[in-house]
């Protein structure tokens, strides 16, 4: 691969960056005068009035001890969305450079690249929903301004999860960076690439507290990849990018593995059991075998079905639009009372064909 000085930006090589003063100053002094705070504390009475921690200290230190991996190998983004969009203005040239995806897949890498005016290449899955090596292959050689190619693992809206000999032959090909997105991978009895990091200088992985861990309100997702991929993400992030909320509320749950643990399992299960309740069903031609929390599922009038459910006050993902995806509603996994109402309305329209 190329050595990551010559993939960045050449304005974001050059670039000073900010300084905070939190950053400036992180040791414990008894009295801050340095940052314009408000000195008598928050009108809220929470102690918000203190910039919270620009590198997320602490936070890091129990994610880097849960992942196994260290901390200067972790960025925190508001949302893995925030990484997405930092990636693309690190390391794509506007008009100039491009990004791989490989649809069908997460809508966010498309709309960022796009608003960084930035051309996306794109390679359909191919009908088992693999890779498509040799389109891949030639598309590298023919765009030597690719700079990053995005492969989301379990992909949404699939829930397929790529074998890792594809991972591995982009990672072989390819001198940009890879970006793996594994938003779903806690759902996966596999391990993920986390634990292949070290080994690999352009690839970034990303994973969220959105999903497994119930976190998506507080936005928070992180990047893991070589440290000097990280210190470029952390020169142009803003500044205080994670709130205090945020990294509070984040730890707390980190410390709460075994209630992460048991929700993971009973969605596990429930996925089973909504899968062999749809499959008994005439309506459904074919539900994709899924890695993830969801499962997308190709009906016979998807559009019926979308209609009824949200004539019942559920609502679900059409996803019938995206190549691959023909007549397909993504359905996220319920809770046993929410996927029991749901095959309850889908076995009533059953019956009335
Ligand atoms: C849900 C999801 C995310 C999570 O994004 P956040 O900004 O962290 O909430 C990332 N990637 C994919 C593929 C997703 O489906």
């Amino acid at each position: 691969m190329k050595a990551i000085e010559q993939l960045i930006r050449k304005n974001i090589r050059d670039l000073e960056p900010y300084h905070s003063a939190r950053e400036e100053y992180s040791g414990d002094a008894r009295i801050f005068l340095d940052a314009n705070e408000n000195s008598l504390g928050s009108v809220s009475g929470d102690g918000f009035n203190r910039y919270p921690d620009p590198l997320q200290r602490a936070l890091k230190k129990q994610l880097a001890a849960i992942k196994r991996t260290s901390t200067d190998r972790i960025f925190l983004g508001n949302g893995s969305d925030e990484a997405i969009d930092l990636l693309i203005r690190a390391f794509c040239e506007p008009a100039r450079d491009q990004v791989m995806i490989m649809p069908p897949t997460y809508g966010m890498y498309k709309v960022a690249a796009r608003v960084n005016d930035i051309e996306v290449l794109e390679v359909a899955l191919d009908e088992q929903l693999n890779i498509d090596r040799d389109t891949i292959d030639s598309v590298i050689e023919n765009h030597p301004s690719l700079k990053l190619i995005f492969i989301c693992s379990p992909n949404n809206p699939t829930g397929h999860l790529f074998p890792a000999r594809d991972v591995q032959y982009i990672l072989q090909r390819f001198g940009g960076l890879v970006i793996l997105d594994e938003a779903y991978i806690d759902f996966s009895p596999e391990p993920g690439w986390l634990p292949e990091l070290s080994r690999y200088d352009h690839l970034v992985i990303l994973q969220t507290l959105s999903k497994a861990w119930g976190m998506a309100g507080i936005r928070l997702g992180a990047a893991f990849a070589h440290p000097s991929i990280i210190a470029i993400l952390n020169k142009i992030k803003p500044p205080y990018n994670i709130n205090s909320i945020t990294q509070r509320t984040a730890s707390k749950a980190l410390h709460k593995s075994d209630r992460f643990e048991w929700m993971v399992a009973t969605l596990q299960h429930q996925k089973n059991e909504l899968q062999a309740s749809l499959k008994k069903l005439t309506m459904v031609e074919y539900i994709f075998p899924s890695e993830a929390n969801f499962l997308l599922v190709r009906f016979r009038d998807p559009k019926q079905v979308y209609r009824t459910l949200i004539e019942a006050g559920i609502v679900v993902r059409d996803r019938s639009h995206l190549p691959r995806c023909e007549r397909c509603l993504r359905i996220t996994v319920g809770s046993r009372q929410q996927n029991e109402r749901l095959i309850g309305i889908l076995k009533a329209m059953d019956n009335d064909e």
